[in-house]
């Protein structure tokens, strides 16, 4: 068990500081650390208690899985009990980079990273800091997102400071993360491959690697039970209220300023996230652009003290699908333009 915390250490990603990173990893201590998606915040895959110590961290409830990072794809045959064939054609292609996978779960990783459930998801990250991390502390690395539960997650170590400074060992300082937007989560157990969440490899990819069609689950399954776990929460949730606007552009549009008018004559502080209105969404940019400032631009509107966001939708093709996908779980209301 690790001694108690009472500050969090920022840590260089040179070799000194992943080393050091490293040895709090090995005695039970937690690490947030970067990758290409967002910071993860990671303990020893392979030991409950240190496990145990994310969920407290966060405010994480109990029954949300974890993903286990590897730094090497051979590191597969210790995390999961078996691996389909058809998941090498997924890891040759889209390994390291922002793609989870769902398999059955070895006796190695303790039943609590995955929520108690049979199952595991694994990945290996696409930045070099994450996999020297994972290869100097010789285990898998089980990391949520380094962000307090519920909060916006975390694209750079100041966010992670902002929710953890003085619950976590140490933070590794680094850039940015560049996709800005968590991976893609995908079951492989079934038949057909499903993705349980989408992210960073979008559902066209994943179609045109394997040859045939990939399912979405929905965000809810038959009676109200949520389908993928981590599913039925409010997730990724500015302070401030935000509301979605969804319709035919032009409708879209004339809505947002209709709404804009209504809140600041109420003397509400109103922010625009993706909106034509404040050129935020110029003609043709892509979702790309939108899903590494997403986050960011979340916590800067709560730091500025916005009370309402408002936000249009986007097209759903590419990694269009898994931002409407955080921006629908964000939302406190969606609002159709030109229903009534
Ligand atoms: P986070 O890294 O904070 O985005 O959380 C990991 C997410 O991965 C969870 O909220 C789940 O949606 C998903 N996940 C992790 N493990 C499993 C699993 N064994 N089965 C289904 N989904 C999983
Ligand atoms: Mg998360």
């Amino acid at each position: 068990m690790a001694a108690p915390i009472t500050g969090t250490l920022l840590l260089s990603e040179d070799r000194p500081g992943l080393e050091k990173a490293a040895t709090i990893i090995k005695r039970g201590g937690l690490v947030a650390f970067p990758t290409e998606t967002v910071y993860g915040l990671g303990a020893d895959a392979t030991d409950a208690s240190a496990v145990k110590r994310i969920f407290a961290a966060k405010g994480r409830p109990a029954d949300n899985p974890l993903i286990v990072h590897l730094s090497d794809p051979d590191q597969l045959k210790t995390v999961a009990r078996t691996v389909p064939d058809r998941a090498y054609i997924l890891t040759e292609k889209f390994w390291p980079g922002p793609l989870s996978l769902i398999f059955p779960r070895s006796d190695k990783i303790p039943a609590l990273v995955s929520a108690g459930l049979p199952s595991v998801a694994v990945r290996m990250p696409d930045h070099r800091t994450a996999l020297d991390l994972i290869s100097y502390s010789g285990v898998p690395i089980a990391a949520p997102s380094a962000n307090r539960s519920g909060r916006p997650s975390p694209t750079t170590y100041r966010h992670v400071l902002e929710d953890l400074a003085g619950r976590i060992e140490a933070v590794i300082k680094s850039a940015p993360c560049p996709l800005g937007l968590e991976s893609t989560v995908l079951d492989l157990t079934g038949e057909q491959p499903v993705i349980l969440r989408p992210g960073g490899v979008s559902k066209e990819e994943l179609e045109a690697a394997l040859g045939s069609p990939v399912a979405v689950a929905g965000i809810k399954s038959a009676p109200g039970r949520p389908l993928a776990p981590g599913m039925k929460y409010r997730h990724y949730s500015p302070r401030a209220a935000l509301v979605l606007v969804t319709g035919p552009p032009e409708k879209r549009f004339a809505l947002i300023k209709a709404l804009a008018l209504y809140f600041r004559n109420r003397a509400l502080k109103v922010g625009y996230l993706n909106t034509a209105l404040r050129g935020r969404l110029e003609p043709g940019i892509g979702p790309e652009e939108l899903a590494v400032t997403l986050y960011s631009s979340l916590r800067r509107m709560d730091r500025q003290g916005v009370d309402i966001i408002l936000a249009e939708e986007i097209d759903l093709a590419g990694l269009g699908l898994a931002v409407m996908n955080r921006l629908k779980k964000a939302a406190t209301r969606i609002l159709r333009a030109g229903s009534g």
